[in-house]
């Protein structure tokens, strides 16, 4: 090998443990974001804008351990935070702004175009405009996001990343609602499925920790954090999730019912004059360990309130838990075999209570919790909480970041500046 040669492999080896990405992921009133190495999963710099198109919007980030936070203009939104970004906080690191390879967009809603992720182009813009009405509150902000990045980072090549696409593997048995046919024909109405990357993440974690490939590991995936799904995984594909059309249906949530029967709707709507809009907040905004409790979304809240004698709050965490281990008896019916059970999202990952309960409840499938380990599993720790007789159960925290960063550096075509080959292995 000539000097040159080595030379040059040295280059592209410091280029890939060096090269970045930008996550972005655009709410309806919030823009969080992420510099992050697409190799390791290290965060360079991550914020969050706040309250856009409100009175005062406000950007907090921290870089190299330091937190910031600056309060913008009134109304402000999307551009000017990306604006922000790259004139405040990228211009005070010109070597992070030099490694960014690659910008990857969350997408809530790829409808059944998507089932993995792709650059964007004029067409992927197209495709996700019509899938608006299916995520009215969340796609048409991903938009606007992806717009001002375009406009920002114009020699970037920008990457979508869609919540469901993980699940566009579930059979039709699965993803057809009883319901006139021609509903899902002429409209698209069936069973998405939501927290596609978090359940995708969880799943190539739990097959390397399962000693595994990732294309024969078969789980019960419980992402349990505000929203909260959960997911059927065999030979490492969704086959079944718990959300649906929306993210309503399925397991209880922070402020969101879950499944209710239908016919609830018509009760309160003629009944109870309701109105769509009342309904609509009411199961979204309402309910959930909220509306249970009629205390608190929060689950940390919650179990301090239930200790201390809080009939609401120990209601709450009783449903959730029951609501939950019901799902995991029937993912059991769904799979064939069941290598681990898993729990992940702010609850999942810290609510040794929770968990306890669940396997608790699931003692006669064979699940018994290993009390000292499921009380060390908390702030970030990895690893089994079950018993050695028990069904494996695994706490694996997410990241949905990383996902997101890995998906986007392995589209970079070859031709965009700072490519990395490596990326692509
Ligand atoms: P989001 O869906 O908004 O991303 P998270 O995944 O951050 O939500 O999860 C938030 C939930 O996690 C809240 O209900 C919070 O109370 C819960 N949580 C976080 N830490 C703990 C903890 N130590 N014990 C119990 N619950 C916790």
């Amino acid at each position: 090998m000539t000097s040159l040669q080595r030379n040059s492999v040295h280059m592209s080896y410091s280029r890939s443990c060096h090269s970045q990405v930008l996550v972005l992921n655009c709410g309806s009133s919030s823009l969080k974001f992420a510099v992050m190495n697409p190799h390791n999963g290290d965060i360079a710099i991550s914020g969050i804008g706040e309250s856009l198109g409100q009175d005062e919007p406000v950007v907090s980030w921290k870089s190299h351990g330091e937190r910031h936070s600056q309060t913008l203009p009134e109304n402000i939104g999307h551009t000017e935070v990306i604006r922000f970004l790259v004139e405040k906080i990228l211009s005070g690191h010109p070597e992070l702004r030099e490694q960014l390879i690659a910008i990857g967009h969350r997408v809530v809603h790829g409808g059944e175009k998507f089932s993995h992720s792709v650059l964007i182009d004029d067409a992927v813009i197209n495709a996700i405009q019509e899938c608006v009405a299916l995520a009215p509150l969340h796609n048409p902000a991903h938009l606007a996001g992806i717009d001002a990045a375009r406009s920002a980072f114009p020699n970037l090549p920008q990457v979508a990343v869609f919540d469901t696409a993980f699940h566009q593997s579930m059979p039709r048995h699965a993803y057809i609602y009883a319901l006139p046919f021609a509903l899902y024909r002429d409209h698209g109405i069936r069973r998405y499925g939501m927290h596609g990357t978090s359940h995708r993440f969880v799943t190539e974690r739990a097959a390397t920790l399962l000693n595994l490939s990732v294309d024969e590991v078969n789980i019960i995936s419980a992402h349990l954090g505000n929203g909260a799904s959960i997911t059927a995984v065999h030979n490492g594909r969704s086959v079944d999730t718990s959300m649906g059309l929306t993210p309503l249906e399925g397991l209880v949530m922070g402020t969101r019912s879950g499944d209710v029967d239908p016919g609830l709707l018509m009760h309160l709507g003629n009944r109870m004059d309701y109105a769509l809009h009342e309904i609509n907040d009411l199961l979204n905004k309402k309910s959930g360990l909220l509306g249970i409790s009629e205390l608190s979304n929060d689950c940390r809240t919650l179990e301090q309130a239930a200790s201390d004698g809080h009939d609401g709050a120990q209601l709450a965490l009783d449903i959730f838990c029951y609501r939950l281990a019901k799902y995991i008896g029937s993912y059991h019916a769904v799979l064939p075999q069941v290598d681990a059970l898993v729990f992940t999202g702010g609850i999942g990952e810290n609510s040794s209570l929770i968990r306890q309960k669940v396997m608790t409840q699931l003692a006669g499938i064979g699940y018994t919790v290993d009390a000292q380990k499921n009380d060390r599993a908390r702030f970030g720790e990895e690893g089994p909480i079950s018993t050695d007789q028990s069904a494996v159960t695994l706490v694996i925290p997410t990241n949905e970041e990383w996902v997101i960063a890995r998906d986007a550096a392995e589209l970079v075509p070859p031709d965009t500046p700072n490519h990395d080959p490596r990326t692509r292995e």
